[in-house]
Parts: C-alpha cells; structure tokens; sequence
C-alpha cells in the first residue's frame, strides 16, 4: 500500500467524521426548535402560547407580562 492510499483513507475517515458531527448537531437543533414549538397553557387566563414566548415566573407559565404580575 502506497502513502497515497494511506492518505485518502485518511482523509475519507476525517470526512465520514465531519459528515457525523455535523448530522449529529443538525438533530441536537432539531431538538431545540421542536422544544420552542413546544405550547404550553398560561398559569393565569390557560391561554395556550409557544413556550418560546411565554413568560417563565417562579416556574409558571404566562402569556403576557401582564399576567406574570399576577403569579
Ligand atoms: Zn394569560
């Protein structure tokens, strides 16, 4: 086996490698857009609002900041 064998092995290998870590970051995000999408009720009117925009207070959930004062 020649060194230029060795090097394109090599080089599929860091290739196949890049191509994993990049699948495997695309799925973590595809995870983190599914959780935003997530809709969850609001702990005072149970308006139902995408996590992503809801006010978090004392770990409850609300639709307006309005509503948050009223935790
Ligand atoms: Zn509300």
């Amino acid at each position: 086996m020649g060194i230029t064998k060795i090097l394109i092995i090599a080089l599929l290998i860091w290739v196949a490698f890049k191509v994993y870590s990049v699948i495997k970051s695309r799925s973590k995000n595809s995870d983190d857009i599914r959780l935003n999408k997530k809709i969850i009720p609001c702990n005072f009117c149970k308006t139902h609002v995408p996590i992503a925009s809801a006010i978090k207070v004392n770990n409850k959930y609300f639709c307006s900041v309005d509503h948050s004062k009223n935790a």
